[in-house]
């Protein structure tokens, strides 16, 4: 039922309306009483008073004739006139010396009195007091008729012969007043209780068919429409009951026409749900279907980046092993080509692997200290190896902040993997001028710092309307490049993803004509290593840079390490400069010229410092050129650089400079030697990809090692059970049995329990170097494998003494104690392995509390979880995590949040170390 609410009529005002129509009528009735009382009783007082003064009046006139005659007869016939009026109460008169001559009524209230000249009336509240002179008028009386004249004495014209004083009772006024009174207010009684009875009739009349209409509504608001159509009205409301009427009606028909809609409305919505549901039945089978292959997809590009990359590993095996033979420079040109192309799609391999795992959120993030400076020198070497030309000659710029430390913990791999692809795209897309990479601080707190990170180019630039492409996906602003250059346009996107992985940001301004700078910023932390405190070197060299950019920033960095630098610009200012200054200088740094003369001019310019000075000379050359390439120059110089330099070999160089003397000692050799101890090895190497076996043992035989190829799990471990192997290459990915499962059987013989085996994996990913190290192997090597690294390897696992065994325990030594874990359990290997699975399965779950905690600042909370970690490590042999959750609880418990994160920091990297190193852990059977 729909619910209409009308507002409450509020009808009950008969009383209001009673009271607005008779209160006028009550207030002019009560008016007009108060008038007529008033008015009346002022006209009887009015009349009583000149009454009063009108008798006084007459009786002084009368009585003067009696006074002057002394006729007591008449005197008493005057005042008992007087007196008849009914008003009067008492009459004396007076003689002129106010003596009582004649008196009559009674006793006068107010004896004493004022005899005035002419009249007076003193009002009294009960009574009236009237005084009037009586005078003898002269003119008026004939001597002759003035027979008592002698009884008198002499009357003067006017003369004052004596006063009448009259006494008038109020009483029968108050009487009539109190009569009129009354009347009035019967009266008006009678008036307003007639009204009053007409009016609430009248009242009650109007508001009655009011009242219908309210209960009518209030019917409609219930829906009670056939109550409501009972509705009866006085013929003069008609108008009004047929409107109400047809509201009803309409009403009505209204809520018929609305239960209908909802009813339909309901059936629509439960067959959209139905349907719904459906959906979203079908949408969850997508989900999984969708899930799966993108499972699959993972799977297949995990595959086919370990295929790409075998056949990609002999070709760049065998391109450098063909690079050293050749020399005609035609070939040499389709060798490098084959290089360069070779590398190129091993970065596509590489790009799209890390956007499938980032799009499949299975990126993660590692942490290491490292020196950040020393990186940034590291990536702009091999980029301007790769990408400078002959015709491309640009000056790449570090400008790291002096206040900076040097040394930072975070993800180095990926940190690199961020700046080559930036300071790569710069360099691809600047012609002339400068790639500078600048790193400033943006914020600090305690150890961890928000870096900034600018790239900034003199390049091509990036047209306003295609900036917002540029973070998508397989976008390129200009395709053309990519025919020059190579790329995907995932650069840029997985730069996004890393950055903000970080918890960084990464923006990019661009001007066609001017450049572009791409600028990120990293959350990372400082770290406790002081290497890079570098003591002030004092010295003092002449510098040849033409590049004035390059030159400023090389005076500057050598400024911050204490050298004083002579600058100049060509050769000529270069030897007047030796000349001058011979004496103060420690040495010279050059660069060397595009030129082809330039390096004839420069090993005389050596040789001319040498012999003349002795001054050493560090020379500093920009790719396309290489060291290799000019062995005389090496022979001669000091010290080689190539360009961009260094910044550590530079200082290294300088710090040299006079210790090593002019002629220089070669300490890089790019040849790797033949190593004694390394002859005679016993090497296996299993591949299912007989190609990648062939270069191993290509590389291996010239050293004088034995090489046996194994091509597959099985055949490996006939081979091993027949003969002893010193060391073992194993292929991840095979057919049939994979490396893993053949390692794991291998070490269940006797022989091969602690020979080094060594992974070639093409696969990088975090999880897979963990199962790597846990299936038993030593080492693992990613593809495509360099021959130095190999040798390097095989020189480190070959000189080793240590067992796997020793290995493993040494490092588990500081994370896990087995004799602990199985003392509080009396020995029972099965009770204490199934305690440390139970807490080793929840540490990863806790790890995550412990950060939302600590984010949080949620104290409490996170003293519970450590105390219960805390509880748990103590009785499973993890006795470190149960150290650092010691601390972190006493920490919390005294210190509360303040200062926690370097102590929770140890503490999560205890956790960490024991869950990375939990499958090394080997329990004795019971
Ligand atoms: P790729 O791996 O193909 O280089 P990126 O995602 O790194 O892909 O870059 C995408 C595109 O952005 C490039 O092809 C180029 O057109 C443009 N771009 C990137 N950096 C710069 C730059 N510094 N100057 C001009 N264009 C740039």
């Amino acid at each position: 039922m729909i619910n209409i609410r009308l507002p409450k009529l509020q009808l009950n005002h008969d009383n209001k309306l009673f009271w607005s129509l008779f209160s006028p009528v009550f207030g002019i009735s009560i008016i007009t009483c108060a008038f007529l009382i008033f008015s009346r009783f002022n006209d009887l007082d009015d009349n009583l008073y000149q009454r009063t003064q009108h008798i006084t009046e007459q009786v002084a006139t009368t009585s003067e004739y009696a006074i002057v005659f002394s006729d007591q007869n008449m005197m008493y016939r005057i005042l008992q006139n007087a007196l008849s009026n009914q008003y009067i109460s008492s009459v004396q008169l007076f003689n002129s010396e106010q003596k009582i001559i004649a008196e009559l009524g009674t006793e006068f209230v107010v004896k004493s009195t004022n005899f005035p000249n002419r009249s007076e009336i003193q009002t009294f509240p009960d009574h009236f007091i009237s005084i009037s002179a009586v005078h003898y008028n002269n003119n008026a009386l004939d001597g002759a008729f003035n027979p008592q004249s002698d009884l008198f004495g002499p009357v003067s014209q006017q003369n004052l012969i004596g006063w009448v004083k009259i006494q008038a009772d109020t009483a029968l006024v108050q009487i009539k007043k109190y009569q009129y009174a009354s009347l009035v207010l019967l009266v008006f009684f009678a008036f307003n209780l007639g009204s009053g009875l007409i009016f609430l009739r009248i009242t009650k009349q109007l508001i009655l068919p009011v009242k219908n209409v309210e209960s009518t509504l209030n019917k409609l608001a219930k829906e009670q429409f056939s109550a409501a159509k009972l509705l009866r009205l006085p013929a003069e409301y008609q108008s009004l009951q047929k409107d109400l009427l047809f509201l009803t009606e309409r009403l009505e028909h209204n809520k018929h026409e609305m239960n209908a809609g909802i009813e339909q409305a309901t059936e629509d919505l439960r067959r959209s749900m139905d349907s719904m549901e459906e959906k979203s039945a079908q949408l969850h089978i997508a989900n999984r279907e969708a899930m799966e292959s993108n499972r699959l997809k993972s799977q297949f590009l995990a595959n086919i980046s370990h295929e790409v990359r075998t056949p990609l590993n002999a070709i760049l095996g065998y391109t450098k092993t063909l690079q050293k033979g050749i020399k005609d420079p035609q070939h040499k040109l389709y060798i490098d080509t084959i290089e360069q192309s070779t590398n190129s799609l091993l970065a596509i391999i590489g790009d799209i692997l890390d956007f499938s795992k980032i799009e499949a959120g299975k990126l993660s993030l590692e942490s290491n200290h490292f020196n950040l400076r020393a990186l940034i020198d590291d990536v702009y070497q091999t980029l301007s190896i790769n990408l400078l030309t002959k015709e491309k000659q640009i000056d790449l710029v570090t400008e790291y902040d002096v206040q900076l430390p040097e040394w930072i913990i975070g993800d180095s791999t990926r940190i690199r993997q961020i700046l080559t692809n930036l300071i790569g795209n710069a360099i691809k897309f600047t012609h002339q001028g400068s790639v500078k990479t600048k790193v400033s601080c943006q914020a600090q707190s305690d150890n961890k710092l928000t870096l900034l990170f600018q790239i900034v180019d003199t390049g091509i630039g990036i047209p306003e309307h295609k900036i917002d492409r540029l973070f998508k996906p397989f976008s390129q602003v200009d395709t053309s490049t990519t025919r020059q250059f190579g790329g995907t346009g995932l650069g840029l996107v997985i730069s996004k993803k890393l950055v903000e992985q970080m918890q960084g940001k990464i923006e990019v301004s661009s001007d066609p004509s001017i450049g572009s700078t791409f600028r990120f910023s990293l959350c990372l932390q400082a770290s406790g290593n002081l290497m890079n405190q570098k003591d002030s070197l004092d010295r003092h060299i002449i510098l040849l840079e033409p590049s004035s950019t390059y030159r400023a920033h090389l005076t500057s960095y050598l400024h911050s390490i204490g050298v004083k630098t002579t600058r100049c610009s060509d050769i000529e200012q270069l030897i007047s400069a030796l000349h001058e200054k011979a004496s103060t200088v420690d040495g010279i740094m050059l660069s060397l010229g595009p030129e082809e003369s330039s390096v004839e001019e420069t090993k005389e310019l050596i040789s001319y410092a040498g012999q003349h000075f002795a001054i050493p000379c560090i020379v500093m050359i920009q790719p396309p050129r290489s060291i290799t390439q000019n062995p005389e120059l090496k022979a001669l110089a000091s010290e080689m650089l190539l360009k961009p330099v260094s910044h550590d070999r530079l200082y290294k160089a300088l710090q040299q400079i006079n210790q090593r003397g002019i002629q220089g000692e070669d300490d890089i050799s790019p040849v790797i030697e033949s190593n004694q101890t390394r002859k005679g090895l016993r090497i296996l190497a299993v591949d299912d990809a007989p190609i990648n076996l062939q270069l191993l043992s290509h590389w291996l035989q010239p050293h004088g090692i034995d090489v046996t190829l194994a091509y597959s799990g099985q055949q490996a471990l006939a081979l091993a059970s027949e003969q002893a192997f010193d060391l073992i290459f194993m292929d991840i990915q095979m057919p049939e049995m994979d490396g893993m499962e053949t390692t794991q059987q291998l070490r269940q013989l006797n022989a091969y329990q602690n020979t080094p085996i060594i992974a070639l994996t093409a696969h990088a990913l975090g999880s897979e170097q963990q199962q790597i190290l846990a299936s038993g192997m030593n080492a693992y090597l990613t593809k495509p494998i360099d021959e130095e690294v190999l040798f390097r390897t095989i020189d480190e696992w070959c000189s080793n003494t240590k067992t796997f065994q020793q290995q493993v325990d040494a490092t588990l030594v500081n994370i896990f104690d087995m004799q602990k874990a199985l003392d509080i359990v009396n020995g029972k290997a099965d009770i204490a392995k199934e305690m440390f699975t139970m807490l080793a399965d929840s540490l990863d779950n806790e790890k995550k509390l412990i950060q939302h905690h600590l984010e949080h600042q949620d104290t409490e909370k996170l003293i519970e979880v450590v105390h219960r970690i805390h509880g748990a490590s103590k009785y499973t042999g993890t006795f470190n995590i149960a150290r650092h959750a010691g601390f972190l609880e006493t920490h919390l418990k005294e210190l509360g949040m303040e200062d926690v994160e370097g102590v929770a920091e140890d503490f999560i990297h205890a956790i960490d170390d024991l869950l990375n190193h939990r499958d090394l852990i080997t329990w004795s059977q019971e």
